[in-house]
């Protein structure tokens, strides 16, 4: 018998920086610009984080984890996945599953998402094909078009610990 079920949505969005490493889903992917942002700015582990936070009843990461708190200054996002993690499981829960999307007009992603995909499985316990990655690009249209960011969208599937 399964246990109770609860899903969560996350997005997120990061403006491209020059002189930044540009990491999502925990790997860095090569490239002249990154993301901006207080952590590593990893737009895709932070919507997974959120989904899976909304999933719980929890507060989002704005909330847990403040942009203004210098202890998250450069902080390694898939270390604050692990504090998500810790959190749910506190509450009783487990994550089942997690689906993503990432919005790029540049850089092509496909290459790299094999790999972001086994890295937050691992980080969350879970087999490759209970995590899904996928990106498309925005055709051209408004600002991520214009290639100003990286957007990240995610699905998570929590259930009671038994
Ligand atoms: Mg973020």
């Amino acid at each position: 018998m399964a246990g109770r079920v609860r899903v969560g949505i996350g997005y997120d969005v990061h403006r491209f920086a020059p002189g930044r490493r540009l990491v999502l889903g925990g790997v860095t992917v090569p490239h002249p610009r990154g993301l901006a942002g207080h952590s590593d700015a990893d737009a895709l582990t932070h919507a997974v984080m959120d989904a899976v936070l909304g999933a719980c009843g929890l507060p989002d990461i704005g909330t847990l984890f403040p942009a203004d708190d210098p202890r998250y200054e450069g902080a390694d996002s898939l270390q604050l996945l692990d504090e998500v993690l810790a959190r749910a499981r506190a509450r009783g829960w487990r994550v089942a599953q997690v689906d993503c999307v990432l919005v790029a007009q540049e850089p092509r992603l496909g290459e790299f998402l094999a790999r972001m995909r086994e890295t937050l499985a691992a980080r969350m316990g879970l087999g490759v094909d209970a995590v899904g990655v996928k990106a498309t690009t925005p055709e051209g249209l408004g600002a991520l078009g214009r290639a100003e960011g990286v957007a990240a969208l995610a699905v998570a599937l929590v259930e009671t610990v038994e």
